[in-house]
């Protein structure tokens, strides 16, 4: 992509009506517009951003048998009615909308009823489980509190995956798999290390759900960690009860805030019973399908790599999710350094390098600032002292020395340094 077709401006400065680091900063590199408290709007490199992230759990749900689709955004009151949960008094969060006649719709914030009720059309017998649907959303939720920028969005993308099981056993092994799958996002994402399987407040079907909590001081959760297991109690259910099951000692936990980037939960019988979704065991009885959820937070993982990785320079993405690898800026506007700069975009997009080519006729101080805030993963800086000097300078985002490559071998020196 060439800079200079890119419709996006950076900004020096912080917009005034924005708190959160995380989008501050997405917002001055110009990754997202916000629209109000809690609504942004995804930019064409905050959107690459997002679907990169998608890209990498949708690989990793597919590997576990997931089925991708896509549910609807209005929702029926009827079906929440049948399981209480379309009274504002039960669910806080509803967005909800008239429809003439005394009629009304409500808004997505979570999709349990009307996947069951879904499944109601193609489940009959044992033969037709398990089935694992998900789907990539955007959320609405009534949230009052709407002050951490992309980690509490009023509208939102989520992953969330939803398993009809035979039996708990069935389900208890799917979960499993997920919970491993949800650590090689995490990993893939560059926060495995800091990212915690965290015991969270069950429901009648299963004494805990579990959430993955990523350490960060920006995180609204408070968790007690235990190190040596790499496990983590939330503090909502830190109970000498919960310890004593969970073969926890008080003495080596230590508190941390945390983002909840992730979390699954067995909810059985829950919602197949009253939205009738039962089948046919082989013994030629019929039972209540057995169901769980398993959300991840896809733009709240976008808002909080964003602030987790930036320096005072600006954002520095992992490289998996940058939106491009190399920002490639030519300096001065003699033809040879034009010529050698064209060159190397040419040999970029050939070596299938994305690459962000800042061909516009700006200041050099005004292309490294653009560089260092949009934080792509490596610099490429072609001038005629570059070209003098044997090649093109390359710089890392996390590292201050540049060191000049010819002109050959440029795409050879990135893919080396990219499997480092
Ligand atoms: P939280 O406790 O943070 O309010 P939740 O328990 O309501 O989240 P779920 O309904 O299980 O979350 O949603 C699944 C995932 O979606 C969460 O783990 C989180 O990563 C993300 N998420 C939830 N609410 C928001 C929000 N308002 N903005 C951005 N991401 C969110
Ligand atoms: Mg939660």
């Amino acid at each position: 992509m060439r800079r200079s077709q890119l419709f996006i401006k950076t900004r020096r400065e912080a917009p005034a009506d924005e708190e959160a680091k995380n989008a501050q900063l997405l917002i001055r590199a110009g990754f997202v517009h916000k629209e109000m408290a809690g609504v942004y709007s995804y930019l064409p490199l905050g959107l690459r951003v997002i679907d990169n992230i998608k890209q990498i759990v949708r690989e990793e749900m597919d590997a576990i048998g997931g089925e991708e689709m896509l549910l609807s955004t209005l929702q029926h009151p009827q079906i929440w009615q049948s399981t209480d949960r379309w009274d504002d008094a039960k669910v806080d969060v509803w967005f909800k909308s008239a429809l003439g006649e005394g009629s009304e719709v409500g808004f997505g914030w979570s999709h349990e009823e009307p996947m069951t009720r879904l499944m109601t059309q193609f489940v009959s017998s044992y033969k037709d489980l398990p089935i694992y649907a998900y789907q990539f959303q955007t959320k609405l939720r009534r949230e009052l509190r709407s002050k951490s920028g992309l980690l509490r969005g009023r509208e939102f993308i989520m992953k969330d995956l939803y398993s009809f099981s035979r039996d708990r056993e069935q389900h208890d092994e799917f979960y499993a798999t997920v919970e491993r799958a949800y650590h090689r996002v995490y990993d893939r994402l560059g926060i495995g290390g800091i990212t915690y399987k965290t015991f969270a407040s069950g429901g009648p079907f299963a004494k805990f759900s579990h959430e993955f909590q990523t350490i960060s001081d920006i995180g609204e959760d408070i968790v007690f960690l235990d190190q040596g297991k790499k496990l983590a109690i939330n503090q909502e259910v830190l109970t000498d009860e919960a310890l004593s099951d969970l073969g926890l000692d008080r003495q080596s936990l230590v508190e941390k805030k945390a983002v909840e980037v992730g979390n699954i939960f067995t909810f059985g019988s829950r919602y197949s019973e009253p939205l009738g979704l039962f089948y046919t065991d082989e013994k030629g009885v019929q039972q209540p399908v057995f169901a769980g959820s398993y959300g991840i937070g896809v733009s709240r993982l976008m808002g909080l790599l964003a602030e987790l990785f930036a320096d005072e320079r600006g954002l520095v993405w992992p490289s998996v999710i940058a939106p491009y690898k190399v920002y490639l800026a030519s300096l001065g506007d003699e033809a040879e350094v034009k010529a050698a700069a064209d060159e190397a975009y040419e040999q970029l997009q050939a070596a299938g390098l994305s690459t962000l080519y800042d061909d516009r006729d700006e200041r050099p101080g005004q292309k490294f600032a653009d560089a260092d805030l949009m934080g792509l993963p490596y610099r490429v800086v072609v001038s005629q002292n570059s070209l003098q000097a044997g090649g093109l300078e390359l710089k890392k985002r996390t590292q201050t020395d540049t060191r000049t490559v010819p002109q050959d071998q440029l795409v050879q020196a990135l893919k080396n340094s990219l499997q480092e």
